[in-house]
C-alpha cells in the first residue's frame, strides 16, 4: 500500500521499525507541529535502530549523513529522514559537530536546540515522548534553549538566528536566560556562512511573524552582524519596523528587505544583496523598490508614460503596498496615492504596453547605426507613444525620420 501523505508515510517507517524490536519515534520539529495543531512539512523519525541497520530493512534509501546516522527511505513517493538517536560530540567550527556517538532518546532530545523543537511522538502509542519540558514551554509559548543557552549557542551560532525564526513563527517569548545569551552572542553569527544567514532571514522575514522576527533582530543587536560592515541608523530602524508592520499579509521577503534597506542607496543595496547571496531575482527586486521608492511622491510631476513605466515592472504592486504602509507611518496623507490609483484604475490593460510603433529595423532602414543615440532615439518614441502624443505608426514613423535624419546631420 501507497502511502498518500508525508504522515503516513512516516508512520509506516516507524512501524516497520517497530515490527522489527526498534524503539521509533517522530521527532522534533513535527511534534511541535502537531501540537500547534500545523501541518509539518516535514516528518523526521529518530530510531534506535543504526544505519547499516536502516538500509537492511527498507528497499530505497539514500546515505545523506550515514556518518551522522542520518538515512533517507522511500515510501511511495515520499522521502523521510531517519535519524538514529545520537548525541553530538565536540564542535570546533561553531556550526557542526566534529563527529556523534549513538545515544539515548534522551541524549539525542538533550543535543537538539530549544525544548519546542525536542520531543519525540511515539505514533503507535500516540504518547509524547517530553524529556526537556517542550510540552510545557509550548503552551506558554516559550522559547528556551536546551541545556545552558550560552554553550548552546557556542557549539553551533545559527541556533542564534534560528531561535528569532522560531520565536517569531510561533508567537513565543524568549525565555530571559536564553534571550541573554542571545544579546551576549549576536556577534557570533559572523561566523555563519552568509547562505544560511540569508535562509534564516527568508524565513523569518517572509511569514506572518516578520515583525517580531525584525523586533528580535534588532533588539538582540543581530542586525549589525548580518553582513561584512553592516551598520544602521537608529532613526531608520524604528521607522522601518512601524512600516513592516503596516505590510499586508501576503508581502514576501523582498517588500521586507526593500523596507529595511530603504534609507540606502541603490549601489549600496545591490552591494548587500550580493554580500547576503540573495538570487539576482531578489537583488533586483528588492533594488527596484528602493529605486524608485520616491517615484509616486509627487503625482503632479509623473507622466502618463513615467506612470505605465512603473506599472510594467512586476514589482509594481509591492511599490503601492510600501508607500501606502510608509504614509500610514508617518501619518502622511493618503491623497496622493489615491490620486496614483486613480490614474492606474484609468489606464486600460492594453495600454499600458503595447507593442511600439518603432522598432530597431525601422531605424536602421533609415540608415542609422546601433549605439547610443539607437537606443535614445527608440526610448524617446516609445515613451511619447506612452504619453499618447503619438497615437499612430504613421505619427510615429514622421517623428522618427526628423529624429535620426538630425542624429545623422550632427
Ligand atoms: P522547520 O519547520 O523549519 O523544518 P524544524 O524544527 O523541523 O523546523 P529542521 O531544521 O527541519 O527544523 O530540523 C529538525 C529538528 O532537528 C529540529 O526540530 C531540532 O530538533 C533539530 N535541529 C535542527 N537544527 C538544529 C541545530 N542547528 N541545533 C540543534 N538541533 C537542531
Ligand atoms: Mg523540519
Amino acid at each position: 500500500m501507497k502511502p498518500k501523505s508525508l504522515h503516513d508515510a512516516a508512520l509506516a517507517v516507524v512501524r516497520r521499525l517497530h515490527e522489527h524490536g526498534h524503539t521509533a519515534y517522530f521527532a522534533g520539529g513535527c511534534v511541535r507541529d502537531m501540537l500547534l495543531g500545523r501541518e509539518p512539512k516535514d516528518f523526521d523519525v529518530a530510531t534506535d535502530a543504526q544505519p547499516p541497520r536502516i538500509l537492511e530493512l527498507f528497499r530505497l534509501t539514500r546515505r545523506v549523513g550515514a556518518q551522522f546516522g542520518v538515512v533517507l527511505v522511500r515510501q511511495g513517493r515520499f522521502w523521510i529522514e531517519v535519524a538514529t538517536f545520537r548525541t553530538d560530540l565536540s564542535y570546533s567550527d561553531g556550526r557542526h559537530p566534529d563527529a556523534v556517538r549513538f545515544a539515548t532518546p534522551e541524549e539525542d532530545a538533550q543535543r537538539r536546540d530549544f525544548t519546542i523543537n525536542g520531543m519525540f511522538f511515539d505514533p503507535l502509542a500516540e504518547r509524547i515522548i517530553d524529556f526537556v519540558g517542550g510540552q510545557e514551554d509550548l503552551t506558554a509559548r516559550r522559547l528556551r534553549a536546551i541545556g545552558e543557552p550560552r554553550h548552546r549557542f557556542t557549539e553551533d551560532h545559527l541556533r542564534v538566528l534560528r531561535a528569532v525564526r522560531f520565536a517569531s513563527a510561533y508567537g513565543c517569548t524568549i525565555d530571559p536566560p536564553t534571550w541573554q545569551a542571545i544579546c551576549e552572542m549576536a556577534p557570533m553569527i559572523r561566523g555563519v556562512s552568509a547562505e544560511r544567514i540569508r535562509e534564516e532571514l527568508t524565513k523569518s522575514l517572509s511569514g506572518p511573524g516578520r515583525l517580531d522576527a525584525a523586533r528580535l533582530l534588532a533588539g538582540a543587536g543581530l542586525l549589525e552582524h548580518l553582513w561584512e560592515g553592516a551598520t544602521w541608523s537608529a532613526l531608520h530602524v524604528e521607522t522601518a519596523l512601524a512600516t513592516i508592520e503596516h505590510l499586508p499579509a501576503e508581502a514576501g521577503f523582498e517588500a521586507v528587505l526593500a523596507i529595511l534597506l530603504l534609507d540606502r542607496g541603490v549601489e549600496e543595496v545591490h552591494r548587500i544583496c550580493r554580500m547576503l547571496t540573495c538570487s539576482n531575482r531578489t537583488r533586483e527586486h528588492v533594488a527596484w523598490l528602493v529605486r524608485h521608492k520616491d517615484d509616486l511622491a509627487e503625482p503632479a510631476g509623473l507622466t502618463l508614460a513615467d506612470l505605465k513605466l512603473l506599472m510594467q515592472s512586476r514589482h509594481f504592486g509591492d511599490l503601492l503596498v510600501q508607500v501606502e504602509a510608509l504614509c500610514r507611518t508617518t501619518g502622511a496623507p493618503m491623497t496622493t496615492l489615491d490620486t496614483i490609483l486613480t490614474r492606474v484604475a484609468a489606464i486600460p490593460p492594453d495600454e499600458i504596453r503595447p507593442t511600439p510603433f518603432i522598432s530597431g529595423d525601422d531605424l536602421k532602414a533609415m540608415g542609422l547605426r546601433e549605439g547610443p543615440a539607437f537606443s535614445q532615439i527608440l526610448d524617446r518614441l516609445y515613451y511619447a507613444q506612452l504619453n499618447n502624443e503619438l497615437r499612430s505608426r504613421a505619427a510615429a514613423m514622421r517623428l522618427a525620420e526628423e529624429l535620426v535624419a538630425n542624429e545623422l546631420r550632427a
